[in-house]
């Protein structure tokens, strides 16, 4: 836990957030200022600032986590689709530095950048 990091602070309840899932790997909240009708955030919950920095045991976790959104996309309205974005560093507009995947749906989005 990072004392500093705010999305450390959401996981340990010291900063409220509208939580739609919980498990012992991660916490996924809804994005404070959303995007898109459905913008959450996976946030794993051991801290490291992004997937360049990442160890292999937390890579591993971070796989077990996205395979994890395959048992809970209906109950998170993105039954018709989604995007996953992790943005890394000044250009990819990184604000916060506690690796996060965007997820993004519940509307055709527009055009893709990729
Ligand atoms: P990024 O710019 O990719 O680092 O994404 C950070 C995201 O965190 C932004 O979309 C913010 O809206 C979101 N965010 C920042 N603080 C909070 C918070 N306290 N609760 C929920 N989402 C947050
Ligand atoms: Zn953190």
């Amino acid at each position: 836990m990072d004392k500093n990091c705010v999305f450390c602070r959401i996981i340990a309840g010291e900063i409220p957030s509208q939580k739609v899932f919980e498990d012992e790997d991660m916490l996924i909240i809804k994005d404070i200022n959303p995007n898109a009708p459905v913008h959450l955030l996976l946030l794993p919950k051991e801290h490291y600032a992004n997937i360049i920095d990442m160890t292999e045991a937390q890579s591993q976790n971070l796989a077990r986590c996205i395979k994890k959104l395959s048992t809970i996309v209906d109950d998170l309205g993105l039954e018709d689709g989604f995007r996953l974005v992790s943005n890394k560093g000044e250009n990819g507009c990184q604000s916060v530095e506690h690796l996060h995947i965007h997820i993004l749906g519940g509307e055709r989005l527009p055009e893709k950048l990729a």
